[in-house]
């Protein structure tokens, strides 16, 4: 149930019309509600741990064996919220959600501002910061959209390019663009797929791909980034 919501991103409602068909029943015999569905996959005992008391922010490590791994959880996780923010909030912002505050470990929410310009045109800006959520004091320090792709377009050039997920897919596409180049505009053959191209490519979707190519790009990445001090630093973890 978690692999179909987390890696098949099917909504809840898929899940529970899936649930419905095998004929799965409660130890009462009863279907699962679509509501007690939700509580069930935003639980995170599943994954090994929980919260007491609830709300408190103390979190412990269950003495139970997981059945789902921490990753799927947030796979999940990321899925239930996708599809209930409005379409419209999550296409804008490339880059909410897959980078933590490294101050106190919130998540990263994006705001738009727009600018008055003075041939009564507007200037749009996007500012990421800290939801501040786990403290609300936290100083960190909100950074504009263009300075976090830059950030991150460095971050590209310095890590390991087993670190860019994508790569496989990555060198398909570029694969795909060489052919075209020998094939239809008869340009000389190009050896096989370099870290140079592939690192150029992940650079360029930074830039100039859709807000879902940026997002797969980052969501890709086998580190964690973390925002601080205007900076986006790799948090590496095992
Ligand atoms: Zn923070």
């Amino acid at each position: 149930m978690f692999e179909k919501v987390g890696n098949e991103r099917w909504t809840g409602r898929q899940v529970y019309r899936w649930l419905e068909q095998t004929g799965f029943r409660t130890k009462n015999g009863k279907l699962l509600s679509l509501g007690n569905l939700y509580l069930l996959l935003r639980n995170t005992y599943y994954y090994g741990e929980f919260e007491y008391p609830v709300g408190s922010g103390e979190w412990y490590q269950g003495a139970h064996e997981p059945i789902i791994t921490k990753e799927l959880f947030d796979r999940v996780q990321e899925s239930i919220r996708d599809h209930f923010i409005p379409k419209t909030e999550s296409k804008e912002f490339a880059f909410t959600r897959l980078i933590k505050c490294g101050l106190c470990g919130s998540g990263i929410s994006a705001e738009e501002k727009f600018k008055m310009l003075k041939n009564g045109g507007t200037n749009r800006h996007v500012y990421y910061r800290c939801t501040r959520v786990r403290d609300l004091d936290c100083p960190c320090q909100a950074i504009n959209e263009e300075t976090l792709i830059d950030e991150l377009m460095g971050l590209i050039d310095v890590i390991d390019v087993d670190e860019i997920g994508m790569r496989g897919k990555i060198a398909e596409e570029i694969t795909r663009y060489n052919r075209f180049r020998t094939g239809v505009l008869g340009a000389k053959k190009h050896e096989k797929v370099s870290d140079v191209d592939v690192r150029a490519y992940a650079k360029y979707l930074l830039k100039e791909g859709t807000v879902t190519e940026k997002r797969d790009l980052l969501s890709c990445l086998k580190s964690k980034l973390v925002l601080k001090d205007r900076k986006i630093i790799i948090e590496k973890t095992d």
